[in-house]
């Protein structure tokens, strides 16, 4: 949602509930885990109102367990952290289910897989980031691809059942590459919201490779 103009905000919730995508992404940013500011509460209630799929909270923020009780509260399915930002990563995933929610753990690009080795059955999904996380509309970093097939080898060998979320500079162009190596969720937003038909966007985005 952070690619969504946010003057026509109801509209945008709508196309999403309209089209083919599965979830709402939302990109929390606090200006100090990343150099830049986005959205809070006010607007993920407003989305949370209106939404007809579940919500999933990309937290970029410092202290993030401070939080988990609040986006839960508003609404939000899918919750994910990142590890950079988690002194005990381990003990705040399992808080986010023990809120009921679906805990993630985001990775930024200069984070190796292995960090989650011991990690990897507490946690429902993992976010690659494939950008430096702050901002919309980056260019993907190619050695995400990497760090998919890395992922995937992880979760088969410890016989995890963890899905693998992809985050930054995706579309059309690269989608069939990031399902072949292994995502299972893909995040889009200016694939979606610059496209001249974001509907055809999202079921293209979807093809079942
Ligand atoms: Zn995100």
């Amino acid at each position: 949602m952070l690619s969504a103009d946010f003057g026509r905000l109801n509209e945008e919730v709508e196309m999403v509930n309209a089209g083919a995508a599965d979830m709402f992404h939302l990109d929390i940013m606090d200006g100090r885990f990343v150099p830049n500011i986005s959205y809070g509460f006010p607007v993920v209630k407003a989305i949370a109102a209106r939404a007809r799929k579940p919500l999933d909270a990309h937290l970029m923020i410092v202290e993030p367990e401070k939080y988990i009780e609040t986006f839960r509260s508003v609404g939000v399915a899918y919750l994910s952290v990142h590890c950079e930002a988690c002194v005990h990563l381990h003990r705040t995933l399992q808080q986010i289910r023990s809120a009921g929610m679906k805990a993630g753990v985001a990775l930024n690009p200069h984070t190796p897989v292995w960090c989650l080795a011991d990690t990897v059955h507490a946690a429902d999904f993992v976010l690659i980031m494939s950008v430096n996380p702050g901002f919309g509309g980056q260019a993907f970093i190619e050695r995400s691809l990497h760090k998919i097939t890395e992922l995937k080898n992880l979760i088969t060998r410890e016989n995890a059942a963890t899905l693998i979320e992809v985050d930054g500079g995706i579309g059309l162009y690269n989608a069939a590459q990031l399902y072949a190596a292994g995502a299972d969720i893909l995040v889009a937003g200016n694939a979606i919201f610059s496209a001249a038909n974001p509907l055809q966007a999202m079921e293209e985005l979807k093809i079942d490779y």
